[in-house]
């Protein structure tokens, strides 16, 4: 029980609004698993995608998305776990914004998704993703793109600057100067834009360390701390039994690098 004492909130969760969860995972399903390692707080994060966008056929939109809020109310009284409704809104490239100021008040927080390289696929063929430089370039201008983007509910980063299922993941991660994590950073800070410590770090498409985790992503969080950024935890996960020991690593890498109590998002305290 006491094994996450730091991540005490997961703020990325999904459930079957999302096509990539299974059809059967409910937001109950999570709740045994918070209850037995400690985490006090869980945020649903289902996708959210402008319409018509090319190569999203199915309903992950606005309705959909919130249509978890009656789920929650159904089991809140059961538990002391606090059930957050969020979502997560595509933001990548320079298509819409998944989720209209006027709307994302219908919801506790937003997060933006600012590198989702997999689900544009369709799009691809317009942007230079052909070296770790250009695709560089492209998530930087999407995560200042994310810290600009007006939302009057909190709003937080999902694994940011990380280039989800790009072929050579590691050499785009290797690329970023420190300048260049400053600047996004510091803007982060400005802007309270809640940067997440995601499942990322332990992603294989960059080299683990004996802990199982990415030292050189772990520097991203690190530039993040020093330039006065907030963080929540999100371990994405999609399937209630992956929730099991999913947050230990998480939170190896928040204190190897300092973040403390004091740094967190108030969401996820
Ligand atoms: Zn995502
Ligand atoms: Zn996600």
């Amino acid at each position: 029980m006491e094994k996450n004492r730091l991540c005490v909130a997961d703020l990325h969760v999904h459930t079957n609004r999302s096509l990539c969860s299974p059809k059967t995972t409910t937001v109950a399903d999570y709740i045994p698993y918070c209850e037995g390692e400690g985490i006090k707080t869980i945020g649903i994060s289902n996708h959210i995608y402008k319409p018509r966008v090319l190569g999203v056929e199915y309903p992950e939109n606005i309705n959909h998305a919130l249509s978890v809020r009656e789920e929650i109310d159904a089991i809140k009284s059961e538990t002391d776990v606090k059930i957050l409704l969020g979502c997560e809104v595509e933001t990548f490239h320079s298509q819409e914004v998944g989720v209209s100021i006027a709307d994302a008040r219908a919801f506790d927080y937003v997060l933006l998704a600012a590198s989702h390289i997999f689900n544009w696929k369709h799009e691809y063929e317009g942007f230079d993703l052909s070296s770790p430089e250009a695709v560089k370039k492209i998530l930087i201008e999407n995560f200042v793109r994310a810290c600009e983007i007006e939302y009057d509910v909190p709003v937080g980063i999902c694994h940011p600057l990380y280039p989800i299922m790009c072929p050579f993941e590691s050499d785009v991660v290797d690329s970023f100067s420190d300048e260049e994590l400053e600047a996004c950073f510091s803007l982060a800070a400005k802007r309270r834009r809640s940067i997440e410590i995601h499942a990322c770090l332990c992603r294989t498409g960059t080299l683990l360390d004996d802990e199982g985790i990415s030292p050189s992503y772990v520097h991203f969080l690190e530039v993040a701390k020093k330039c006065g950024c907030i963080f929540h935890f999100g371990a994405d996960i999609h399937v209630p039994s992956h929730f099991s020991g999913s947050h230990e690593k998480l939170e190896i890498a928040a204190r190897r690098v300092g973040i403390t109590e004091d740094d967190l998002w108030e969401l996820a305290k």
